[in-house]
């Protein structure tokens, strides 16, 4: 079996603490792809997206350029509506047999994972990959044994960047470099993304 991390987001836009945990769950967990997923509308998140789908993949394409493990997929974009993993899964194994899924995700969405549409039919079918952020740590306390008997929790240096931060930074002139790759933070500067309309 060839062992996909799926990475999902909105990645409005892509940052170093997506690229960050890609790269150590792929370690720790001896993946051999990170498939990078952005969602057309997250079930769980209260606003739309800011940027528009093709902004949000294309930032996608230019983060991971050239890394050899990383590939973007458009299914959820093209499929449109809301965009519940269970969907996307299936989907996945019917077009890509052969492969053991998993979810890399960040702490905050570790804990709302009991809240994940029909999350008790997806924790069969894929297990999880959780990493850390600042803010929320990972409490498996909380979460019923269907999901932690699936959930792997694998160490990355906390990293205190968020795509808020960034829409937020953008919105009031404050620098945003560094924060992403640079081929992202071209594009978001030459294309104005997330400034506020003067
Ligand atoms: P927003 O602020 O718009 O919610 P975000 O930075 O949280 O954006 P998402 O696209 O919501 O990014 O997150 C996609 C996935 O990446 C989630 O599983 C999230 O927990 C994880 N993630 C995001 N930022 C980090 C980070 N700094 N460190 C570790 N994981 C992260
Ligand atoms: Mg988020």
């Amino acid at each position: 079996m060839i062992k996909v991390g799926i990475m999902g987001g909105t990645f409005d836009p892509i940052h170093y603490g997506h690229l960050l945990a890609a790269e150590r769950a792929r370690e720790s967990c001896g993946l051999d792809e990170i498939w990078f997923i952005p969602s057309f509308q997250p079930p769980l998140k209260e606003n739309d997206p800011n940027a528009d789908v093709n902004a949000r993949l294309e930032m996608v394409y230019r983060a991971i350029d050239f890394q050899p493990h990383f590939r973007a997929m458009d299914i959820e974009l093209e499929r449109g509506g809301t965009s519940y993993s269970i969907d996307t899964v299936q989907a996945l194994q019917e077009l890509y047999p052969g492969r053991a899924f998993s979810y890399i995700i960040g702490s905050d969405r570790v804990n709302d994972l009991p809240q994940w549409h029909r999350i008790q039919e997806l924790a069969e079918i894929v297990s999880f990959i959780g990493v850390e952020r600042p803010g929320e740590s990972i409490d498996v306390s909380l979460l019923p044994s269907y999901i932690v008997d699936r959930l792997t929790v694998v160490g990355m240096p906390l990293v205190d960047i968020s795509s808020t931060e960034i829409r937020q930074r953008q919105a009031d002139k404050r620098s945003i470099r560094f924060m992403v790759p640079e081929k992202v933070y071209s594009f978001i500067r030459r294309n104005s993304l997330y400034e506020k309309p003067e």
